[in-house]
């Protein structure tokens, strides 16, 4: 799935959900929940060519415009008064939502391109290619 559905649905889950502590979780579920949905994928070999990061770029700040766009407007159509204090606490929230639900395709990132993956990692995305629609 591409990052930028990922990103949006990871800010989602922070905006809706109060604890980081179930956030986190959530969000890495969707991941693969998303992926394992029959979808059209762009492809990423070696990371090697300047077009290859232009496309993540351009995946990433598509996925934050949208993820802002709508958190920006479900805020205002709510309309309700949050205090300074919880309005850090939900944008925290929201940030942790979408770094834990492209945390998976990042470790698989990190793989391709430099071949480091610390051990204890290796089962995740085992797990994660496996989930993966083919
Ligand atoms: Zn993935």
């Amino acid at each position: 799935m591409i990052l930028s559905a990922h990103i949006v649905v990871g800010s989602l889950i922070g905006e809706h959900i109060d604890s980081p502590f179930i956030v986190i979780p959530i969000s890495i579920i969707s991941h693969l929940v998303m992926d394992a949905i029959p979808h059209w994928d762009y492809t990423i070999y070696q990371l090697s060519t300047y077009q290859e990061w232009v496309k993540i770029g351009a995946d990433i700040g598509t996925g934050l415009l949208f993820a802002f766009l709508i958190i920006y407007l479900l805020r205002k159509h709510k309309n309700r008064q949050i205090d300074q204090k919880n309005i850090f606490k939900k944008n925290v929230n929201v940030l942790l939502g979408i770094f834990f639900a492209v945390a998976l395709d990042g470790i698989t990132l990190l793989y391709m391109k430099w071949n480091f993956i610390p051990a204890f990692i290796t089962p995740i995305t085992k797990f994660h290619q496996w989930v993966h629609f083919k």
